[in-house]
């Protein structure tokens, strides 16, 4: 099994690179903001109390998206590995992965750090918003506190990781299909077994 998360601040093109990846490697993407968007459109209590949270760009607490992981992971016995993307977000969500990969005999293989300057991460969900139907993608300020709860709370993840060596930071400026290559690269170099 080869799991990776795929780590960067808000804008930085995780999801772009995401789609790309699970299916060049064939894993299991798991979101966490796409698994939150989908119980806010269900309109369940879970989306519902987070809703809040999103749109004033604050974390969602811990234990609701660690629970939310949990049953995704064991919702899909199946998968040859995981690319997790935005989780973890802090350093008890990242414990609590660990743990529960351990339990299934597994860990995280690498963390790919895609790199962008702050003025770039702007202008990119700014454009994003006017087509992505993300209202927390659209507001100025909005954009302001996912950036400061990044520094705050999410920059500490890849120093956890770093402690056991799987941090890889990749340039995330420029071109999709070259920032592409460069993910694949340092994924290649890993036994993915
Ligand atoms: P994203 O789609 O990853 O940009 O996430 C959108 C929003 O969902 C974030 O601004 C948070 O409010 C919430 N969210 C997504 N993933 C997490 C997470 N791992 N921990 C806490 N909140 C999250």
């Amino acid at each position: 099994m080869f799991n990776l998360i795929l780590f960067g601040p808000p804008g930085s093109g995780k999801g772009t690179q995401s789609e790309r990846l699970i299916s060049k490697y064939g894993l299991k993407h798991l979101s966490t903001g796409d698994l939150l968007r989908s119980e806010i459109a269900g309109q369940t209590p879970l989306g519902l109390a987070a809703k809040s949270f999103m749109d004033k760009g604050q974390l969602v607490p811990d234990e609701v998206v660690i629970e939310m992981i949990s049953s995704a992971l064991d919702n899909n016995p199946q998968a040859h590995g995981f690319l997790f993307d935005g989780f973890p977000r802090t350093v008890a969500q990242a414990e609590a992965l660990d743990k529960l990969l351990a339990q299934k005999g597994t860990s995280i293989a690498v963390v790919l750090a895609l790199e962008v300057n702050e003025d770039e991460l702007t202008k990119r969900l700014l454009n994003r918003g006017l087509t992505s139907g993300r209202s927390d993608d659209r507001d100025e300020g909005t954009i302001r506190s996912r950036h400061s709860e990044y520094q705050k709370k999410t920059a500490a993840v890849a120093d956890h990781y770093k402690k056991y060596g799987k941090v890889v930071f990749v340039k995330g400026e420029g071109d999709i299909d070259e920032i592409f290559q460069s993910l694949c690269k340092e994924i290649d170099l890993r036994d993915r077994a």
